[in-house]
């Protein structure tokens, strides 16, 4: 059974204080029976996580340094963020690939970094995985997965979460379709199961990510291949928020 996983990413929006107080707000108020966290600006992570104490929420970073340590100024590494508390780091982002350059392999290099520093990599995979639109039917390419994958054993795989963003639905006004959100998501998984095996393929969590929110995000989830939702903009809310992790099917 794969354990719903819905994540709220802030991008640079909310200060320190201002994610401190999100937090208390809603650390009594998780699901248990799903898993819920929040990708927050990295100078916010170590107080969140205080705040968090033991409650069922996760604190995710935004991005993070594929190197160890040593003289990259501005950087921040994995070792600091799991000393800071943090559990996952979301890693290729749509907006990492636009505005920053990220690619393939420098987001390869982070993930290795990331599962060294014994923090689960959250891996962001957007349009360049469909090719073609023909005859309605999407057909979808593995090259990014496959290279962002690249080195990773199939050991650490289970534990890695991979989303599906299409860049049109991403901070955009596109209604998420859950019938598209489901036709990525399994074809994420399709490709796993080729890379890896049925076993592991199917243990991997595939969440969908692209202008959900609290009126869509119960049909999305009602799709057997959508194992969670990356929520931008719809989970800067509270009460919005506190909505989507209470949706219903
Ligand atoms: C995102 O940036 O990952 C995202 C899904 O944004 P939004 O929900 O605002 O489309």
């Amino acid at each position: 059974m794969r354990k719903p996983f819905i994540i709220a990413n802030w991008k640079m929006n909310k200060n320190v204080h201002e994610s401190v107080a999100f937090v208390k707000a809603i650390k009594e108020k998780l699901p248990a029976n799903k898993e819920i966290g929040i990708a927050a600006q990295a100078v916010s992570l170590y107080n969140m996580k205080k705040v968090a104490g033991s409650s069922n929420l996760q604190i995710i970073a935004q991005n993070a340094s594929a190197e160890l340590e040593g003289p990259y100024t501005g950087e921040i590494s994995m070792r600091s963020l799991a000393d800071a508390g943090v559990t996952y780091v979301m890693l290729g982002h749509l907006e990492r690939r636009r505005l920053f350059n990220e690619n393939n392999d420098s987001i390869n290099q982070k993930v290795l970094a990331a599962l060294n520093a014994g923090i689960i990599p959250i891996i962001c995979t957007d349009e360049e995985m469909v090719q073609t639109e023909v005859n309605g039917q999407i057909h979808y390419v593995f090259r990014q997965l496959k290279s962002v994958l690249k080195g990773v054993p199939a050991n650490k795989l289970s534990q890695i979460v991979i989303s599906y963003e299409p860049s049109w639905a991403v901070g955009s006004t596109h209604q998420a379709n859950p019938d598209i959100a489901e036709e990525g998501c399994l074809a994420i998984r399709q490709s796993l199961v080729e890379m890896y095996g049925n076993e592991i393929g199917e243990q991997v969590r595939i969440l969908y990510g692209g202008s959900v929110n609290p009126e869509n995000i119960g049909q999305i989830m009602s799709k057997p291949n959508v194992d969670g939702a990356l929520i931008g903009r719809a989970s800067l809310e509270i009460e919005s928020f506190l909505q989507m992790i209470n949706y219903i099917e």
